[in-house]
Parts: C-alpha cells; sequence; structure tokens
C-alpha cells in the first residue's frame, strides 16, 4: 500500500530568521491557541537531551492544534528510528537540514487529508523543533560513539561488557536462550603484509558491515580485538546460532574486497557458545574462545561449537 505522502525540506537557518521574525509568519486560523502552542513547545523541548523524548513531547504538544495519527522520524547518522502512533492513509514528510547536514526525515500520518493552513502551521512548529533536536543528536552522537570502535563502527569492548551484563540477566528472567559467536579473520597478518596496513582497515570495516547485514536488528556485533569480533545473539539457541554462525561464514567466503585489479580473498573462523544455566558471563566467552582455537586448529574457515 502507498501513502499519499508529501516530501518537503526545513531549512535551519530560515527557521532560525523565522524564529527571530525576521520573515513574514504565517497566519494561523486560531492565533491565541497558536501562539500558546508555540511558547509552550518552546519551553517543553527545552526539557530533555533525548532525542526520542523531544520527539515525542512535540508529538503530543501538536496535537492540541492539528490532529494527527501518528508520527515517523529516521535518521541515519545516528541509527535513529522512531514510530508514534498509528499509521495512517495520509503524510506529510519533512526533511530537516543544518548547514548541509542531515537532521532526519519526519512524517506525520493521519486518515483525514491534511489542509493547507494545517501544513502551514505544522512546518512553522517544526522549526521550534530543530535546535532542541540537533542538540539532542548530537548528544546521541557523542554517546554512540563513546561506545563504538571508531574504526569499523562496531561496539568497542565498553560497550560490549554493557550490553553482555545485560543480556545474560534477560535471559536468566526471562528464561531465554542466549548464544554468543567469536569471529576471527583467518591469516589477517599475510593481508596486512601483502596489501598493506590501510587495506587490512578496509577489509576490517568491510567484514564488519558484512556481518551486521546477515544479522537481526535485535543482535549486536563488538570489536573484540584486532581482527576478532563477538556476535551476541539474543535468544538464541545452540542450533540456531549454528545457523547464524554457518551464515556468516558463507558470507565472508563471498566478500572479495578489490585492491589493485586484485580481489583480497579471506575466511573466517567461528567459535560459539550458549548460556548455560546459572553460567557466567566471562565463562560463557571462555567457552566460545575455546571453540574458535579449536576451529583454527582444525584448519580454519570453520565453526566449531563449544561442548
Ligand atoms: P589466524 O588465522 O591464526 O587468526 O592468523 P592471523 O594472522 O589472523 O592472526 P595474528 O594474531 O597472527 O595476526 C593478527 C593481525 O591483525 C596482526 C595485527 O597487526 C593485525 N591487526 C590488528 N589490529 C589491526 C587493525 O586495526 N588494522 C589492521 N590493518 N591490522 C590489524
Ligand atoms: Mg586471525
Ligand atoms: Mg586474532
Amino acid at each position: 500500500m502507498s501513502f499519499p505522502t508529501r516530501t518537503n525540506a526545513i531549512d535551519f537557518d530560515s527557521a532560525r530568521l523565522q524564529r527571530h521574525g525576521f520573515m513574514p509568519t504565517h497566519s494561523p486560523a486560531q492565533p491565541l491557541d497558536y501562539e500558546q502552542l508555540q511558547r509552550q513547545l518552546g519551553l517543553q523541548l527545552q526539557t530533555s537531551l533525548e532525542a526520542d523524548k523531544i520527539l515525542s513531547i512535540f508529538f503530543d504538544q501538536v496535537q492540541q492544534l492539528i490532529p494527527l495519527d501518528a508520527l515517523r522520524y529516521k535518521h541515519l547518522g545516528t541509527d535513529l528510528r522512531l514510530e508514534l502512533g498509528e499509521r495512517a492513509r495520509h503524510g506529510a514528510s519533512y526533511c530537516m537540514t543544518h548547514e548541509g547536514e542531515q537532521m532526519g526525515e519526519v512524517t506525520f500520518h493521519r486518515d483525514r487529508r491534511f489542509r493547507e493552513q494545517e501544513l502551514t502551521q505544522l512546518e512553522s512548529l517544526l522549526t521550534h523543533l530543530l535546535y532542541p533536536l540537533r542538540n539532542a543528536l548530537l548528544y546521541r552522537n557523542a554517546s554512540l560513539s563513546a561506545l563504538r570502535d571508531p574504526l569499523t563502527g562496531a561496539g568497542n569492548r565498553i560497550a560490549m561488557e554493557q550490553s553482555l551484563t545485560r543480556e545474560v540477566e534477560v535471559a536468566r528472567r526471562q528464561q531465554q536462550p542466549l548464544s554468543v559467536l567469536m569471529l576471527d579473520i583467518d591469516h589477517f597478518k599475510v593481508i596486512n603484509d601483502t596489501h598493506g596496513h590501510a587495506t587490512g582497515d578496509a577489509v576490517l570495516r568491510a567484514v564488519t558491515d558484512t556481518v551486521k547485514d546477515r544479522l537481526r536488528n535485535i543482535d549486536q556485533v563488538f570489536r573484540f580485538g584486532g581482527e576478532e569480533f563477538l556476535i551476541v545473539l539474543t535468544n538464541t539457541g545452540r542450533e540456531s546460532a549454528a545457523l547464524v554462525g554457518e551464515r556468516l561464514r558463507n558470507a565472508a567466503l563471498r566478500l572479495t574486497y578489490p585492491v589493485n585489479d586484485r580481489t583480497v580473498e579471506l575466511t573466517v573462523s567461528l567459535g560459539c557458545s550458549t548460556l548455560l544455566p546459572g553460567e557466567s558471563c566471562d565463562s560463557m566467552l571462555r567457552r566460545a574462545d575455546t571453540a574458535l582455537y579449536a576451529a583454527k586448529r582444525q584448519g580454519r574457515n570453520r565453526l566449531e561449537m563449544a561442548g
């Protein structure tokens, strides 16, 4: 099903001018309500630095003037997607930018067609969202980069520790299975030695992207060490984890990274363990590492399951 959706661009600088009254403002139907809402929005939107909270406040507040069924937002740069309310037939979509920087796309939905005047008001109200949203995105970016490996964009060791502690807790509480895969690139030193360190770095990025592409949204990838990654498979038992492991091994085989008319071919080895009742996180990791070591010993390009 496709929705009639208008797409528009809201530019930050014109928004600033408008806010300071240098540009003609739109004349809303209910001036008093509209102005009250503007004032209230300005105050409310300053109460949080969390992008999702800010968007949710905006969604609630705007509905005092313009009925809406849903708000959708996505910002690729910080991997933020938000869905509030129930999607409906008609949509109005806005891409927000600031000095060429993408600030995400917001779409409003509702069953009833938007009137031209409502759209004008929505656009004007959106300008109040821009500054708080920009701050929230900067904050989100800073928080994310503290937890990300800068080379590959995978989670770093700090993120890994936090996530594993949380995942083990959830697995115990909900009595769900939890599995991890330890993945190590085979003979990576040879790739570095043959093609140079920069190519080695590019291969590390390519492997990370390939792994991420093959996983569900809820699974997580962390850079454990140099050319070694830990993949955390939420609510996944031994058999399913083995399937995922094989899928990743095959994906790496098909990954050919071009360099100077030649292609770098690579293989990976994997060790897999599944959390045992009462087992500690460290013990589960140790068993995955031992399985990985066994995969290496048995010739590489293979997956070994921990006993
Ligand atoms: P094996 O199959 O036994 O895993 O062999 P290997 O060559 O992959 O393993 P080894 O541990 O001998 O070498 C890992 C290499 O990874 C050595 C190190 O220089 C390289 N390395 C670690 N971090 C980085 C990085 O960030 N970038 C690049 N380009 N190389 C890295
Ligand atoms: Mg290796
Ligand atoms: Mg290694």
